[in-house]
C-alpha cells in the first residue's frame, strides 16, 4: 500500500518532469530534432509517473477515509458499550450490560464490534468470527434485561 514517501515520489516525478520542459525551453533554436524528440518522450514518460503515483494515492486516501469513519462510529459508541467479565455490551438505560456480547479483543484493539457465536461443537464456548479469539460461555454469556417491561 502506498504511503506518505508516495507523495516525495509524485514530487520527484513533477521535478524531473519540469526540468525536461525547461531544458526545451531554454534550448537553442538549433537544438536537433531528434534530440528534442527524446526529451518529448522523457516529459510524456515522467507525466504517466506523476498520473500513476496519483491515482495510487487516491486510493489510499479512499481507504483511509473509510478506516476514519469506522473510528468515529466506534468512537461515538464508545461510552454505549459496557464491559461485564470477558466481554462488551450494550448498556441499558440504567448504564448496565445486557444483551449479546461482544469481542473483548477486536473491541479494545480495533474499536470494532463483533459479536461472538456458539461454537458449532462446542456450546459453552463462545466464538468471534472475526478474530476467531474463544471466550468462555460462562464469562461471555448473554445477558437477560433484569427488569423487563
Ligand atoms: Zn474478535
Amino acid at each position: 500500500m502506498p504511503d506518505i514517501s508516495t507523495i516525495g515520489a509524485v514530487l520527484g516525478s513533477l521535478k524531473t518532469a519540469t526540468d525536461i520542459a525547461k531544458f526545451i525551453r531554454e534550448s537553442d533554436v538549433s537544438i536537433e530534432r531528434a534530440e528534442l524528440k527524446l526529451k518529448v518522450a522523457d516529459l510524456v514518460s515522467a507525466l504517466a509517473d506523476v498520473k500513476m503515483e496519483l491515482v495510487e494515492l487516491q486510493d489510499t486516501f479512499a481507504s483511509k477515509e473509510k478506516r476514519i469513519r469506522e473510528l468515529e462510529e466506534a468512537f461515538q459508541a464508545k461510552d454505549s458499550l459496557v464491559r461485564r467479565y470477558d466481554a462488551y455490551y450494550r448498556a441499558d438505560s440504567e448504564g448496565k450490560p445486557v444483551g449479546v456480547p461482544f469481542c473483548l479483543r477486536c473491541w479494545e484493539n480495533d474499536h470494532r464490534q463483533r459479536q461472538l457465536v456458539h461454537d458449532a461443537k462446542e456450546y459453552r464456548i463462545r466464538i468471534c468470527t472475526n478474530c476467531g479469539h474463544r471466550y468462555e460461555g460462562r464469562l461471555a454469556g448473554d445477558i437477560q434485561p433484569t427488569n423487563p417491561d
